[in-house]
């Protein structure tokens, strides 16, 4: 007797574009199979997330947003980029631009926390231990996914040869909603205004380095690394103070060859995988989720949902923009990473240029904020 196929969807895969394709899909009525674990990790994730307003917007409708606690969100209202020159600088601002917030961080943990409990109480979604047969699987298991390996997608990985080590922490400063992100060649530093751990006072730490910078400075103890951190920042975000763990990340670029094929489809870091120095890796895995949703309750009612016409509407939406979003991250990180003189003189003049464009600074946050 041949299988019988109980469920409509099988989500494989327990990180944020899992969830958030789980939770999309069963808003639609289908009953949705979710594979992977769904109990609070041993180490929790130290990471923000910068989220633009069409994730948030997806998260609002999931019902996950206001069940964030307030600590853990918090709108940027301003953003400052320094380049390695002095005075090479380009700043931002919601207020400028008439915009309630230019982002949102939000606390990793606490969005993934969410989204777990929400799905436990979704209408129709079953955890599940095992695969079962279902119409489309979607393939939501990270950039290691091993299902989409055994489907033969190749998904080249270029290593940066770069670490992103991250961190929270606390300043004597209040944040004021101000983001702050250093190109120091070949070095990317960021600061992230988070209510958590103090509120107005806390600050999540992303700093990418080659792989052996990032070593020696997960190395250090605590205390030479805040000191460390003081003089890099000359003390403009305040006094800084490490206050958790550190966690490191190897940086690569990568992007699957197919996005869809007859019955399953991928989606997040299981399709692209790009450098954090946009912030844009989940933001484009909320995409997905949004777009996948979109094209499965557009469908005719006659198609079935893993026909792969249908998936090829999904694809053919969202390669354009990953590959934008591959290109300029990747773009702007040898720009900033290239010690050639000519280069250097061009990106630090391009950066007070562009400060003095308005009209180019709203293009550049509209793109931001997945517009
Ligand atoms: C340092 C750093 C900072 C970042 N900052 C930002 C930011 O500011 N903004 C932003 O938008 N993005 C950011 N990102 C990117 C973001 O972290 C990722 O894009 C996002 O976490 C990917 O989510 P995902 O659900 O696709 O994959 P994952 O989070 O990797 O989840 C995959 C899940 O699948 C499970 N799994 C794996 N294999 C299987 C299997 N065979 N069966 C079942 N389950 C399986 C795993 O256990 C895991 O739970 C950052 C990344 C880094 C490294």
């Amino acid at each position: 007797m041949p299988f019988m196929q109980t469920h409509d969807i099988l989500v494989r895969g327990t990180g944020a574009a899992g969830l958030c394709t789980a939770l999309a899909l069963s808003r639609q009525g289908l009953a949705v199979a979710l594979l992977g674990p769904l109990a609070e990790p041993e180490q929790e994730d130290v990471r923000a997330y910068a989220l633009n307003a069409q994730s948030v917007a997806l998260l609002r409708t999931l019902k996950v947003w206001d069940a964030l606690p307030a600590d853990a969100r918090t709108p940027v209202q301003d953003m400052h980029v320094e380049g390695d020159a002095p005075g090479a600088a380009i700043d931002f601002s919601a207020w400028q631009q008439s915009l309630p917030e230019l982002a949102w961080i939000v606390d990793a943990a606490e969005l993934e926390r969410a989204l777990r409990a929400a799905v436990k109480f979704a209408p129709h979604v079953t955890s599940m231990a095992v695969p079962v047969p279902a119409a489309l699987e979607v393939l939501a298991e990270g950039k290691a996914s091993a299902t989409r390996a055994a489907l033969g997608v190749r998904m080249e990985r270029h290593p940066y040869g770069q670490t992103a080590v991250a961190a929270r922490l606390v300043s004597d400063r209040a944040h004021a909603g101000l983001a702050r992100q250093w190109f120091r060649s070949p070095d990317v530093l960021a600061l992230l205004p988070l209510d958590r751990p103090t509120p107005g006072h806390g600050l999540a730490l992303v700093w990418s380095l080659p792989e052996e910078a990032a070593q020696t400075r997960m190395a250090l103890n605590d205390a030479d690394f805040t000191a460390l951190l003081n003089d890099v920042t000359s003390g403009v975000a305040g006094q800084l103070v490490l206050a958790g763990p550190r966690a490191q990340w190897p940086l690569a670029l990568a992007c699957a060859d197919r996005l869809c094929g007859p019955g399953w489809v991928l989606v997040g870091d299981a399709a692209h995988v790009v450098h954090p120095l946009a912030g844009q890796g989940l933001n484009l895995g909320l995409a997905d989720v949004a777009v996948l949703a979109e094209v499965l309750a557009a469908r005719e009612a006659w198609r079935a949902l893993g026909d792969e016409k249908l998936l090829s509407r999904y694809a053919r939406r969202r390669l354009g923009p990953v590959q934008a979003m591959a290109q300029v991250t990747d773009g702007l990180l040898h720009l900033f990473a290239s010690e050639a003189p000519l280069v250097k003189e061009l990106r630090n003049r391009g950066l007070s240029l562009a400060n003095h464009l308005p009209p180019l600074k709203r293009l550049l946050t509209a793109r931001a904020l997945g517009g």
